[in-house]
């Protein structure tokens, strides 16, 4: 009988090859419009493509799996003024940005509020959120958040860098 207090390590420890990991679940979310109003003339723009794109989210912790989160959205393009743009999808990810915004909030918490150093912060997002961050990207978050905001205020994050 293992007691309350017993260590365990994480499943994943030791493990050195890719296709060993537990793989993600996929959850989808749709953005997926047949008109939007035009940004720049406020006009009705028809759909005129669907696209899709995969961010990495905040894994599940209870079944220790990774999550990805598939995104579709349409493209318009407006017939009053010729002007071509996508759905918005900033409340789930930022622009150019591999990750959900909850990964990048809870990246730079780990840093600016628990002081762990950017390769510590990484190891817990994934042993404890099951999302793979590379410490270099934590960086980029946390030092374009740094210039944005010096007191981090939490929902303030930066245009993604890399990654
Ligand atoms: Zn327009």
């Amino acid at each position: 009988m293992s007691s309350p207090g017993e260590y365990v390590p994480d499943v994943t420890e030791g493990i050195t090859r890719v296709e060993d990991l537990p793989k993600p679940r996929i959850e989808r979310r749709s953005r997926n419009w047949s008109a939007r109003r035009c940004p720049r003339c406020r006009h009705r723009a028809g759909r005129f493509a669907v696209r899709s794109r995969t961010f990495h989210d905040l894994g599940d912790a209870r079944v220790d799996r990774p999550v990805d989160l598939v995104v579709t959205f349409s493209r318009h393009r407006c017939l009053h003024c010729g002007c071509c743009f996508v759905c918005d999808i900033s409340d789930l990810a930022m622009p150019y940005c591999r990750y959900t915004r909850r990964v990048q909030q809870r990246a730079v918490r780990l840093v600016a509020e628990d002081g762990l150093p950017y390769q510590v912060a990484s190891w817990h997002l994934w042993r404890d959120h099951r999302v793979f961050v590379p410490y270099a990207t934590i960086q980029n978050w946390v030092e374009a958040a740094g210039k944005k905001n010096p007191e981090y205020a939490v929902g303030q994050l930066p245009r993604c860098g890399t990654g």
